[in-house]
């Protein structure tokens, strides 16, 4: 995911509300993670808020550096992808953290999500290098999918181990989100009380933007417009996996970068999935995992889980939601004519 300039999945709206006649806007915008990163800090002391979005953008650059698997920078993951099934591989601690928290998510989507499709990934080319074309033949497809599992990986004592040479971690459904929860973190640690980082339409909030919630816009899956908006007025995180951001046509088929774990394919339930989530680590893994899992397994779980929301565009366009979604979730009338 790092490599790639992904189209925007949500539109960030800004809300001109001013709560004291100091407090403002101080915005910046960054290149990393594979996408574009809004800081917006909504305070009355722009040297703090300053201070606190170069500090944000570094601890969201470490966690990239931690877990990408491109370029030169040295990383346990890469240490992890790159070793035999003979060598116990010891995480650092983020990504040991990350991954026993990526296991977690992987059970409660029964599979959907999977932190092992480092193979595969490389196989339909979506996270590097030049954009494919065409599909991988059905043989190298079972070919990556031999190569995958999370069965495959071992948490001992020293370390982390693999049972099959080759196997590889893959991170990218997950580790955008827990960069925006340290960017927020800083912000926290810096006292401030209003901020949103956007992360290519990954978004955590903090607060409100001063008399007003922040409004979130969420990108209709098929057209260049909204398909609804949120109006977050505390502590939350929103984040949507579509089919849209990375793909291609083949042959009158859309090939994308999220895949069913069980086919070795893209996923065909759905066109977008947003998640609601306090964290945005937990919606990043989630709206991945949903995405990929059927809407009636994936609703079952989303009333389950505390505190999680989601809204699913199916493959036929229609829009479900849970229950706490439909009480937030204001749909546009270009969504409603369809
Ligand atoms: P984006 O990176 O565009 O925000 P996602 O959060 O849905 O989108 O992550 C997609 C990335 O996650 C893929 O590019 C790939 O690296 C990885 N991935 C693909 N399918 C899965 C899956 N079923 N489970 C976990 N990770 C996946
Ligand atoms: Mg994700």
């Amino acid at each position: 995911m790092f490599r790639y300039i992904v189209l925007l999945g949500f539109i960030l709206l800004g809300v001109s509300a001013c709560s004291s006649q100091q407090s403002q806007d101080f915005k910046e915008t960054r290149f990393m993670l594979g996408t574009i990163v809004e800081f917006t800090v909504y305070d009355a002391n722009e040297t703090l808020a300053l201070k606190a979005i170069q500090q944000a953008a570094a601890a969201m650059q470490a966690v990239e550096d931690e877990f990408t698997t491109y370029g030169q920078v040295f990383n346990t993951v890469k240490a992890f992808n790159q070793a035999q099934p003979t060598e116990v591989i010891q995480l650092a601690p983020d990504v040991e953290a990350l991954l026993l928290q990526a296991i977690n998510i992987h059970e409660q989507t029964l599979g959907a999500f999977d932190p092992t499709l480092g193979e595969l990934n490389q196989l339909w080319g979506f996270s590097g290098g030049q954009p494919p074309t065409t599909p991988p033949s059905k043989q190298k497809i079972s070919h990556g999918l031999h190569y995958s599992g999370v069965e495959n990986i071992r948490h001992l004592n020293k370390g982390w181990t693999k049972k099959i040479a080759g196997l590889q971690l893959d991170f990218g459904a997950i580790a955008k989100g827990l960069a925006i929860d340290k960017g927020i973190e800083v912000f926290k640690q810096y006292g401030l009380e209003h901020a949103i980082i956007n992360a290519g339409g990954d978004i955590r909030v903090l607060g409100n933007h001063g008399l007003q919630p922040w409004r979130i816009g969420i990108r209709h899956p098929r057209q260049a417009t909204a398909l609804g908006w949120i109006e977050v007025g505390q502590d939350l995180s929103v984040v949507t996996s579509g089919d849209y951001e990375r793909f291609y046509m083949y042959r009158g088929q859309r090939y994308h970068h999220i895949l069913d774990p069980k086919t070795g394919e893209p996923a065909t339930q759905n066109m977008s999935v947003t998640v609601i989530a306090e964290t945005a680590t937990v919606a990043d893994a989630l709206s991945t995992g949903l995405f990929v899992l059927g809407q009636k397994q994936g609703m079952d779980l989303v009333e389950k889980m505390a505190g999680v929301e989601a809204l699913w565009v199916g493959k036929d366009q229609k829009i479900r939601m849970s229950s706490g979604m439909k009480t937030i979730f204001h749909i546009s009338d270009v969504a409603h004519k369809k």
